[in-house]
């Protein structure tokens, strides 16, 4: 496998050959297709269907699919780097794409380091070979709302949105908001709690369920008119005594909760889009202040020292970025030790706060002209803004959950 010609969004790694193999294919598709096109996504807040049709046709629906059952079987650090190469030309793509990726890794590649008694896994077996055949054979698109404006996409409480076990079935009820890929996706896999009768929602009882699309009951409601990644088109849905069949079961029951605990690094999926983000921001910088913007007057702004200072200042912030996110995806496993732990917040607040410190740095050090529409510089801004905002590791809950863990030993309590 011959050499990268180009500089991967997440460093230069000891790729293996699929890896390197994945991201030139990732690069080309992003700088060929997924660029020209993003910011028509953007101004219309539509979903950006013909990057699905090009990832379909590429197989990177199908990434993450074990090779087994006909996908590309990639693990978690490799799509980490895909994901990363993605966001760096269209970050609403990356990311809707992060939330269908994740129902196959969660199923897939994380299912497999959960506990589970035999009868669980054979269960699991069974289901997921529907759910993957979906994918390989159909081309299916799943979103993955969880939110629903409580406490409980924070993994504070028990989800308000329920299903109650009838013949052959679920029932469910409920409502989520910010559904990315409303009204794209095939399959919607929510979380919902286990509605035992008892009026005791309990998070350990929290369900994993596909509800198709078509399904009778399920609605899709509200504006789509945000800030930044306009693209992801993340609406409501409402659940009214929607049945789903015992086979939509994307989990066992009560296995979410033992995973959700098992592999912290399943909640870093969202960090490599902003990742991308950031590489963007830096790539345009450069590109400018040389004067070698497409279509853009050959204005050399290169010669002024406040401005080789700002470029100095980002480039050390993306390679800290970059360093931090390697070693947490090298290390991502079930039961991380705490180093392992408290590295995987910080890598994930660094990302997701960095990308927009640096927009920021590059419009500022590029000047008014490049706030301009028609230049990707502003859309790469606002799209930075909202990864720190995102559940349940939003910047304010890493800094939580950091100090917290790091001054308390598990079980520990003062007095
Ligand atoms: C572009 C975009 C796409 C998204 N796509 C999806 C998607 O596909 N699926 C999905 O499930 N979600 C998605 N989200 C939602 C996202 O993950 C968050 O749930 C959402 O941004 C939270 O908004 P909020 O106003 O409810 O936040 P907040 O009000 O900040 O948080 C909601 C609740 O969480 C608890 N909480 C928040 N912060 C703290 C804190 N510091 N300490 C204690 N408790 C706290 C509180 O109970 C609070 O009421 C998306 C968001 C964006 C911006």
């Amino acid at each position: 496998m011959p050499a990268l010609s180009f500089t991967p969004a997440v460093g230069d790694l000891p790729f293996t050959p699929k890896q390197r193999s994945l991201l030139a294919l990732a690069n080309e598709l992003g700088r060929t297709r997924f660029a020209p096109r993003a910011a028509q996504w953007d101004e219309s807040a539509s979903f950006p269907f013909a990057n699905y049709d090009d990832l379909r046709e590429a197989g990177l629906l199908r990434l993450c699919v074990p090779e087994s059952h006909g996908g590309l079987g990639a693990d978690f650090a490799t799509y980490m780097m895909v994901a990363a190469e993605i966001g760096r030309f269209c970050g609403a793509t990356a990311l809707t794409w992060n939330m269908h990726i994740c129902s196959t890794m969660w199923t897939g590649v994380l299912a497999d380091g959960i506990p589970m008694t035999d009868a669980q896994r054979a269960e699991h077996a069974k289901r997921r070979e529907l759910h993957f055949a979906r994918i390989v054979n159909d081309g299916a698109i799943y979103a993955q709302p969880f939110s629903e404006g409580s406490a409980a996409a924070a993994g504070r409480a028990p989800f308000g949105t329920t299903a109650k076990k009838v013949d052959g079935g679920w029932l469910i009820n409920g409502r989520k908001i910010f559904a990315s890929l409303s009204g794209a996706a095939d399959y919607y896999g929510v979380l919902c709690t286990e509605d035992k009768g008892d009026e005791h929602p309990d998070a350990r009882d929290t369900l994993y369920i596909a509800v198709p699309a078509t399904s009778a009951g399920f609605t899709i409601s509200g504006e789509w008119n945000p800030l930044g990644m306009r693209g992801t088109v993340s609406r409501n849905l409402v659940f009214k005594d929607v049945f789903v069949s015992d086979d939509e079961q994307l989990m066992p029951r009560g296995i979410y909760f033992k995973g959700a605990q098992t592999w912290p690094a399943m909640f870093f999926t969202l960090a490599p889009t902003y990742l991308g983000i950031a590489n963007a921001a830096y790539d345009f910088t450069v590109q400018y202040l040389r004067g070698e913007v497409p279509g853009e007057p050959p204005v050399k702004r290169r010669q002024y020292p406040t401005k080789q200072i700002a470029v100095a200042q980002m480039r050390i912030q993306l390679e800290a970025m970059k360093s931090l996110f390697g070693r947490a995806i090298a290390e991502a496993r079930p039961n991380p030790g705490k180093d392992e732990k408290l590295r995987l917040y910080a890598a994930h607040y660094s990302v997701m706060e960095g990308a927009n410190d640096i927009a920021r740095l590059a419009i500022r050090t590029c000047g008014g002209q490049s706030m301009m529409k028609h230049l990707p510089l502003e859309r790469l801004y606002r799209d930075s803004r909202c990864g720190s905002l995102m559940l349940p590791w939003t910047a304010e809950l890493i800094l939580d959950r950091m100090g917290r863990e790091t001054l308390y030993e598990a079980g520990e309590r003062d007095e």
